[in-house]
């Protein structure tokens, strides 16, 4: 077995990404692959370097089993790639064996002995996503880090839609295209000659997966000069691993923060990095003029808050089932605002009633016990998991009572973050999988959304967007590359009900006096 400790949150993101199979038919399947990352001597290239590094990054948290396929003898850089597999899952097996499919980066040409499997070939030319399925794109040599890691994002959604491509109704694989991230449209349009981009100050509120993905971006763009600030309040837990992708074993109950320190080391961009919340990190500071905000974080009540305090110019990331989303705010009460993109459509559930549906508990239909009073009860005082609640869990998905002994006593937040969104319960339920409502994107969905992010903001501080875009673009990760459908840009209407911060004088007021 070479599957990662923290395969259940794996199998969390397999089955809302694929909606119809069991645990131990994903786990059947995966065990059966070896995915193939080969490789030449563009990998030497900024660009291709980049490319592979992120490619061993997204398949190494998934895969039980790697072959790694080098033109050259297998020298040095396999060496470090091995070293950095390992380090993501300590029990990954480095194989020999002929692999199941390949991705291959660089003009490799690939032994006639595997010509009979699919092979995704993944590059970049500064701005322009390169992919294909019948010969080799390469990888240019500028210092544009974007292309080159989201090809490898879209190179390991394929992989993953071919690998489970019995569990995917209507599977479509990408064809051959080029996607410039300037305009987000086939073609060719770019600016390989890069010099300096001066951004001045700018915060990136979030480092979770998205903001892994963020950093990864930031970590390669040495031209970029400024001072960046990440807000991140949180530990790394085990589960985290299964998507974040700068993190590694090592990094487990330490400060999530202490990441991007390791990573960014261009000496013109200053990190600052604090362990706080949003709002603990306004009220320390005390500051009135907010610089750039990049959200990546995962919940509606923090991008309200973001917008709340109006910095001027807002760019927000978000991944929702199967979607990525990018959405840009540089004119508070002109044009929607971040609040405006979530107001409510619907009442919502309580967190309680969420939390007893995901645990199961709503079937048990027990006569005057109300689970969403039951659970609130838990959550409001955070008590332990008691005898009567791993009882009730126990019955309500056919599990031994002794399964969840060592849950005793563990308090109701904590238990209900590892058992439903580690995806323990669903590993050991073993049934037909039904994940709820928990999210849990897939690695190289929340590692293109950061990708995304930063890419939006160095386009637009270096001024290379001619014409501007709509507020809203989305990219749908499992379906392939389409011109003008995905990704697809488009204006998202300011709310017109009022309720809107935007629609209040008093706000409109205080962005006035702040940045007129
Ligand atoms: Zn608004």
């Amino acid at each position: 077995m070479a599957l990662a400790e923290y395969f259940s949150k794996d199998l969390l993101a397999i089955s809302q990404a694929l909606k119809k199979g069991s645990v131990e038919e994903f786990q059947s399947v995966l065990n059966k692959t070896i995915v193939g990352i080969a490789f030449d001597d563009d990998v030497q290239k900024p660009e291709g370097k980049a490319t592979l590094d992120l490619s061993v990054r997204l398949i190494s948290r998934l895969y039980p089993k790697i072959n790694f396929i080098n033109s050259v003898e297998r020298n040095k850089n396999t060496e470090a790639l091995i070293k950095l597999s390992k380090a993501i899952n300590p029990k990954i097996e480095i194989t020999d064996e002929k692999p199941s499919l390949i991705l291959s980066i660089g003009k490799i040409k690939l032994p006639k002995a595997l010509s009979d499997i699919p092979v995704f070939y993944i590059g970049s030319d500064g701005w322009v996503i390169k992919f294909s399925t019948s010969s080799p794109v390469g990888s240019g040599d500028s210092l544009i880090p974007f292309a080159a890691g989201s090809c490898a994002c879209i190179g390991a959604s394929n992989i993953f839609r071919h690998v489970f491509k019995d569990f995917l109704t209507d599977v479509e694989f990408d064809k051959d295209f080029s996607l410039s991230l300037i305009t987000l449209l086939s073609g060719k349009e770019n600016a390989k000659q890069i010099s300096e981009v001066k951004v001045g100050e700018f915060i990136l509120v979030g480092f979770g997966a998205i903001g892994n993905g963020a950093v990864w971006a930031l970590a390669n763009t040495p031209f970029v000069s400024g001072q960046l600030t990440i807000i991140e309040p949180e530990n790394l837990d085990l589960s985290n691993l299964q998507r974040y992708v700068l993190a590694e074993e090592r990094h487990i109950e330490k400060p999530k923060i202490e990441i991007p320190q390791e990573h960014i080391n261009n000496s013109k961009l200053k990190l600052n990095v604090v362990q706080k919340t949003w709002a603990g990190f306004l009220s320390e500071k005390n500051i009135w003029v907010i610089p750039p905000v990049l959200i990546s974080i995962d919940n509606a009540k923090d991008r309200v808050g973001v917008q709340s305090s109006l910095p001027k110019e807002i760019i927000n990331s978000y991944t929702g089932d199967n979607l990525i989303g990018i959405s840009r705010h540089y004119s508070f009460g002109e044009e929607a605002c971040v609040v405006c993109t979530y107001m409510p459509t619907e009442k919502k559930k309580s967190f309680a009633l969420e939390a007893a549906e995901n645990l199961g508990l709503l079937q048990l239909n027990l006569p005057n016990i109300n689970m969403e009073f039951q659970m609130a009860g838990y959550l409001y005082s955070n008590k332990g998991a008691d005898d009567q609640l791993l009882q009730w869990i126990a019955d309500a998905n056919s599990i031994a009572r002794s399964e969840l002994e060592q849950y005793k006593g563990v308090p109701i937040q904590s238990f209900y973050s590892k058992f439903v969104c580690g995806g323990i319960l669903m590993k050991m339920k073993k049934s037909e999988s039904k994940s709820g409502t928990v999210e849990a994107p897939l690695a190289f969905q929340s590692a293109l959304a950061g990708i995304l992010l930063v890419s939006e903001f160095i386009i637009e501080k270096a001024g290379l967007r001619t014409d501007k875009l709509s507020t809203v673009t989305q990219f749908f990760p499992l379906a392939p590359v389409k011109d003008q459908i995905n990704p697809r840009t488009f204006s998202f209407p300011k709310d017109v009900t009022g309720r809107c911060i935007c629609a209040d004088q008093d706000f409109i007021t205080a962005y006035k006096t702040k940045w007129d």
